[in-house]
């Protein structure tokens, strides 16, 4: 008899273990799929720039990729194989690709859907355009640290490509962007004496100013010329961004902001680099403008009143204002939720879409939070056709409405760099997921 019962336990044991090894697979492939399944209604299925294909061919199904993305929910396995289940969120990490055990994984630039713009650059991250130099994410090189980096050694070479530093009237360097890579460039200028400026279409920080907020930031410790060490490997987006400034500070350095450069012309021998109203002469120019491109305006009247912008960085000060956020994406959900949550506001968001979709699940879920608890108010299908000084006009359902106003904030999607690389008549290829 207890020879039968061992024989039953034993038995029912050895089903067991596959049982629960086979449901808790099942259970990572459902989740897995059901993801990317989301990222596909939503439209959110195209990489931005690097980003891992695996072969599944070679693939077998260790996971160690989904292990080593330090981004969440980016890799899952899909039938035992390793998937890009969240394409959007990679951010060309890469490490997936080191943990792969049988080399699986291929990092590439572009889909077969959507091709990515790679300038042609030499050694010294100059372009075909001699004088005009490129560094950091537009160049195909992402991640803060290389960016950093890459700035660091174009400001070098560009300062050993100048015969005659100090031109009156014309700086010797002119650096476009105030990322990662316009950071870098800004303190190696200074330490080589350039007379130089920096513009940006913000402020200092570039793609980090938009990452979610505190958002946990993956990068190595780096050497800033002039500054020193700076030791971080894992640290929140506010205090990076804290770091930087303080570089900025005691570096001396000062960003010109506010200033969006549309074009970049070749004018007796130097370049002249005009923004909105003004123009800059500078004997070379580096683009550090990265690849998250500038945002698309509503092109509505009243767009230029000081109350509108595209980017929401410290929602605290606007306790107590009536705010109209414009905008169906993940940008637009995250700021309107985050001004539901400053005392006292009066939240809209405006969308022409008829749902709001687009964007992750997890700010689609705090989206109807705040709708669900009354602090937001959606207007569906609805476009701006007017700003002023106290109200906003909107259409909906062809009926002319207005709301009263404090301040608008446009998240309409990003024109890409693409536009200012044509007019500087900069050679690039596109890439359709090609290395
Ligand atoms: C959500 C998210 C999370 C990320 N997390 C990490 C991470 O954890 N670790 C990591 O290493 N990397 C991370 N990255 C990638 C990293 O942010 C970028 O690779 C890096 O910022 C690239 O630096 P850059 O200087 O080349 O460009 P950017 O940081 O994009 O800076 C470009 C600057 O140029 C300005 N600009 C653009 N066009 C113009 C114009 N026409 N005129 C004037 N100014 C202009 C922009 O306003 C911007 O300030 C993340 C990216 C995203 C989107
Ligand atoms: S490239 Fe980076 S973000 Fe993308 S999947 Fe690999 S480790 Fe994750």
């Amino acid at each position: 008899m207890l020879e039968i019962l061992v024989y039953v336990v034993v038995g029912l044991i050895t089903l067991l273990i596959p049982l629960t090894y086979f449901l808790h697979e099942k259970e990572k492939h459902d989740k897995a799929s059901a993801t990317l399944q989301k990222a596909l209604d939503a439209g959110l299925d195209q990489p931005v720039s690097l980003h891992p294909v695996i072969d599944p061919n070679t693939c077998i199904g260790s996971g160690s990729c989904v292990s080593a993305c330090p981004e969440k929910d980016v890799l899952g396995l899909i039938h035992n194989r390793g998937s890009l289940i969240n394409p959007n969120r990679c951010i060309g990490h890469g490490m997936c690709q080191a943990a792969c055990p049988v080399d699986a994984i291929t990092l590439v630039f572009g889909t077969e859907k959507r091709g990515v713009d790679i300038p042609h650059l030499t050694g010294k991250f100059e372009t075909n355009v001699k004088g005009v130099y490129i560094a950091g994410e537009l160049g195909g090189m992402g991640l803060i640290y290389n960016a950093v980096t890459q700035g660091i050694q174009a400001a070098h070479n560009i300062a050993e490509s100048l015969e005659k530093k100090g031109k009156k009237d014309v700086h010797d360097l002119l650096i476009i962007g105030a990322g990662p890579a316009g950071i870098g460039a800004s303190l190696q200028a200074k330490r080589e004496n350039l007379d130089f400026i920096v513009l940006d279409q913000y402020d200092l920080g570039g793609t980090i100013l938009s990452y979610p907020r505190r958002k946990l930031v993956m990068t190595r410790p780096m050497e800033l010329p002039g500054y020193g060490q700076i030791k971080i490997r894992e640290v929140q987006k506010e205090n990076l961004l804290e770091l930087f400034q303080d570089v900025i500070l005691k570096s001396d350095l000062k960003v010109h902001s506010g200033r969006k450069v549309e074009e970049v012309n070749r004018v007796n021998g130097h370049f002249v680099i005009k923004t909105g109203d003004e123009e800059f002469s500078a004997q070379r120019v580096l683009l550090s403008i990265g690849r998250r491109g500038t945002p698309k305006k509503l092109n509505v009247p009243g767009e230029e009143l000081p109350k509108v912008a595209y980017k929401l960085l410290e929602p605290e000060r606007f306790a107590g204002q009536r705010i109209l956020v414009v905008g169906g994406g993940d940008s637009a959900i995250e700021a309107a939720v985050a001004l539901c949550e400053v005392e006292g506001t009066t939240v809209h968001l405006s969308y022409r879409g008829e749902r709001v979709y687009r964007c992750k699940e997890e700010n689609l879920d705090q989206f109807q939070r705040m709708v669900d608890a009354g602090k937001l108010t959606t207007l569906l299908e609805s476009n701006v056709i007017d700003i002023n000084e106290e109200e906003v006009t909107l259409t909906q359902n062809g009926k002319e409405f207005k709301l009263p106003n404090d301040q608008v904030f446009i998240f309409a999607g990003g024109e890409l760099p693409t536009r200012l690389l044509e007019q500087v008549g900069v050679e690039f290829t596109r890439k359709f997921g090609e290395a």
